[in-house]
């Protein structure tokens, strides 16, 4: 089969290696799109959080094939595994496979498993940039629709990262919510959001598209902090108060500031983001100046099967973000469109 493998940082290579055969507990799924995700192009540029240096340990452990964001069918099952799945059932398996023994798995807490074992970085866990990918006993897996389309599969991944980011945030009747970025995960964020009851969605990003689409989502306002001052457009929305929830959804260190000076006292801050460096803010606003809360969201516990049925019963719509799809083959350039500002979800058909 075709894999896209990771020998080393910065060496990626489209090779023909061997069909993996499924041992004991074990799934091979026959993928059927694998989406490109931030972290994948973080990895491929040889950052210190994947690859090690900066005071930081490396998460990357070659030779390994990337891609968390897939899902396929069953091509052949080692033995027995949970779940009643059969050979050409549709599937998607979490991006974390937890080990069920770390201080986190046994306390219920598994998408913070100490091992931290996503598909897609490690030797022993390869991704879904191949024609074939292996679902390890342990992995958390999923029945896909038959009728489900390639961008409502291909989004199953990173929309669950969205619902749980709003689940942290968790916005209530009266609430004013900001959320800053809307790529296929603000994007997400936005549907999540719209299905609970608060009274305002204001949503910025730099991107006049994505705004369109967020509006198109459900937003009740969105602002383009290129073209106006956030801030005090966000203040005039909210009686001159401040938001009650920010969600920096970016990645941008800039938006920490921006979120800080827009929130209420006693609001809440959620972050999300995979930062692209360090953000430096005064924290006494947090104490003696706000009273903010600070909330982290980290994978998609839980979110699943939720996703899957809100993708189902239409309440959950993926129209416009995958902007681009690729065969394996052209990994290269998929990767290089994934980094442009035309592109919201590029994903890979092997
Ligand atoms: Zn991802
Ligand atoms: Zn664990």
């Amino acid at each position: 089969m075709k894999a896209l493998v990771v020998t080393g940082r910065n060496q990626y290579v489209l090779k023909t290696v061997p069909v993996p055969e499924p041992k004991e507990g074990e799934m091979l799924v026959k993928v059927e799109a694998c989406g490109i995700c931030a972290g994948d192009i973080k990895a491929s540029h040889g950052t210190a959080r994947f690859w090690g240096g900066d005071g930081m340990p490396a998460y990357c452990e070659p030779p390994f094939t990337p891609g968390h964001e897939f899902f396929g069918r069953v091509a052949a099952i080692g033995g027995k595994v949970p779940g009643d799945f059969s050979v050409g059932d549709r599937v998607i398996s979490e991006q974390i496979v937890p080990c069920g023994e770390c201080w986190y798995c046994k306390r219920g807490m598994y998408w913070l498993c100490d091992p931290h074992n996503v598909y897609g970085f490690k030797y022993y866990l390869n991704g879904g940039m191949a024609e074939y990918a292996i679902l390890p006993a342990g992995s958390r897996n999923y029945h896909v629709p038959d009728d489900f389309t390639l961008e409502q599969g291909a989004l199953i991944e990173p929309f669950s990262c969205s619902l749980h980011a709003v689940r942290q945030a968790d916005p209530h009747e009266g609430d004013t919510v900001v959320l800053a970025g809307a790529g296929t995960l603000g994007l997400g964020m936005v549907q999540a959001l719209s299905q609970r009851r608060f009274r305002q969605l204001i949503v910025l990003d730099l991107m006049d598209s994505r705004l369109r689409l967020a509006k198109s989502f459900g937003a009740d306002e969105v602002l383009n902090p290129s073209a106006c001052n956030a801030v005090e457009e966000v203040k005039k929305l909210t009686g001159g108060v401040g938001c009650d929830i920010y969600i920096e959804a970016t990645g941008h260190p800039a938006a920490v500031q921006q979120g800080l000076d827009m929130l209420r006292k006693a609001g809440r801050f959620v972050e999300f983001s995979v930062m692209s460096g360090p953000s430096t803010v005064d924290w006494s606003i947090i104490g003696d100046a706000r009273e903010l809360t600070i909330v982290g969201s980290q994978l998609s516990p839980n979110c699943y099967e939720d996703v899957i049925s809100s993708l189902k019963k239409g309440t959950t719509r993926t129209e416009g973000v995958i902007t681009h799809r690729f065969p394996l083959s052209d990994w290269e350039e998929a990767y290089r469109v994934a980094q442009t500002k035309d592109a919201i979800k590029v994903v890979l058909i092997p």
